[in-house]
């Protein structure tokens, strides 16, 4: 495979492994490694770690002279297109996250970069809480090259997911390729190379460096989570004779797949089901003795996400007290009728409960809704007269009608500005036509 040369800086388990997969595939890859020790363990071709076919490959590349390794960066600059920073990221004792090898690494590719006259991109592989790669990354290459990204250099977080014990099939076979980009042309250059080194790109996710960060964090903390979740239905069979985890597993990985209509984030969810279920799982555990504290998390996250609608209208509007808030929404979810244990129910009531002046309407579920909220709120007969001289709007539930409305009609409210509670809103497009839209979820610019 021909292609630019590539530079990995921190030849542990990422930055090797990716090194010598690179040049397994033909590339001339220039490795940089600060450790004396492990530069002239690797230069001798011994992996200073257990990973299965590594040391083969290692040294088949060393030989024929497309893995180049060294303590300095010179090369590493000087002959490659790319760099991709791989050094380690480790615990502080508090926990959070220690940057010295990240920023150490950066400062000394920015001084390298001051001298070198063509277009450099730089790639953060190392895991990084966002905004380290626009943030003390970018800023160190510019201070130390005197460059801006976008000209001389280009900057790119591409967040690892290999596993230890499977680094080179990971490497060549990854579920997906995360390229969180700050300019076009490195988000380019690692698409071309991509597509050389895997022949049929794996599915791309381009996103901006922060996303890209959290991406890695979410698959993670995802996984540890979904793991302790499993020890706590362990837990609970353990103490039921007869009942047997691996098998409560094997139903559970067969229907709980990742599911979009499970990844819409939001206000919460709600229905007679998933808080009722919580609820009597955690009740079942605490009568066994077992530690229900994973799923007492699920349900106080969510009893505290309509408050997250609520924060993003108070900041931005201020108090709600006497105001008129129109409420999109009551259903727990389109299509239904159903307001048992409904979050937009029970955003309704803190609004009331904060002074807000409250118009609701759903175009299924007002019924069952007056039965709870007669008298504390006024129903409107549609959306748009739900609308009319409100101060801030809040959709609470994602009815496909919600989504249909257009500008004109939400600047009927007194102030057209919209909390979009269930990511159902073309908040741009709403935008443009004057109407500010914010969403749960989303970080405003
Ligand atoms: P590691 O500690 O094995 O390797 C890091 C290497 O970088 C070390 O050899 C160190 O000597 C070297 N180094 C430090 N500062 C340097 C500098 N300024 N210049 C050159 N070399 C330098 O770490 P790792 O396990 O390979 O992890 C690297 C990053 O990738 C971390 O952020 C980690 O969280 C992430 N990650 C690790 C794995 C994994 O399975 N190990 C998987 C995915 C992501």
């Amino acid at each position: 495979m021909r292609g630019p040369a590539v530079s990995v800086v921190g030849l542990g388990y990422v930055g090797l492994s990716t090194a010598v997969c690179f040049a397994h595939r033909g590339l001339t890859v220039y490795g940089v490694e600060v450790d004396p020790n492990k530069l002239s363990a690797i230069s001798r071709g011994e992996v200073p770690f257990k990973e299965e076919g590594m040391d083969r490959m290692l040294r088949s590349v060393l030989k024929a002279g497309r893995l180049r390794v060294s303590g300095g960066y010179d090369d590493a600059v000087a002959k490659s297109a790319i760099t991709y920073i791989t050094v380690g990221t480790p615990s502080r004792p508090d926990g959070s996250i220690d940057l010295a090898y990240v920023r150490a690494c950066a400062e000394t590719l920015g001084r390298h970069l001051a001298g070198k006259a063509g277009y450099h991109t730089v790639v953060v592989k190392s895991t990084a809480v966002p905004g380290t790669t626009e943030g003390p990354v970018r800023e160190a290459l510019e201070r130390g090259s005197g460059k801006k990204v976008g000209q001389g250099f280009g900057l790119s977080a591409n967040p690892e997911f290999l596993r230890e014990g499977s680094a080179v099939k990971d490497t060549f076979h990854p579920d997906a390729v995360v390229i969180g980009s700050l300019d076009g042309k490195s988000r380019s250059a690692l698409l071309s190379l991509y597509k050389r080194f895997y022949g049929r790109l794996p599915p791309v996710v381009l996103t901006t460096p922060s996303n890209a960060e959290l991406i890695k964090y979410s698959v993670n903390t995802f996984r540890a989570t979904q793991l302790s979740f499993l020890n706590t239905l362990a837990n609970l069979c353990q103490s039921v004779p007869g009942m047997d985890v691996e098998e409560v597993a094997r139903g559970f990985a067969m229907i709980a797949k990742p599911d979009p209509r499970y990844l819409k984030a939001g206000i919460g969810y709600g229905g007679s089901c998933l808080p009722k279920d919580l609820r009597a799982l955690i009740a079942e555990s605490r009568r066994l003795g077992v530690d229900p504290q994973l799923l007492e998390s699920s349900l106080r996250v969510n009893e505290a996400q309509p408050e997250r609608a609520i924060d993003l209208a108070v900041k931005a509007t201020g108090p709600l007290r006497g105001r008129r808030v129109a409420v999109l929404g009551l259903a727990f979810k389109a299509n239904t009728d159903d307001i048992r244990e409904s979050s937009a129910i029970t955003l309704v009531k803190k609004l009331v409960a904060e002074g807000a002046d409250v118009t609701a309407y759903d175009p299924a579920a007002m019924p069952n809704s007056r039965a709870v909220l007669e008298g504390a709120v006024r129903f409107a007969k549609g959306a748009k007269e739900c609308l009319k001289g409100a101060e801030v709007c809040i959709l609470a539930t994602g009815w496909p009608e919600f989504a249909k409305l257009r500008a004109a009609d939400f600047l009927a409210m007194a102030r057209p500005f919209v909390v979009d509670g269930r990511g159902a809103l073309d908040a741009e497009k709403l935008g443009r036509g004057g109407v500010e839209v914010l969403r749960v979820g989303v970080g405003k610019a």
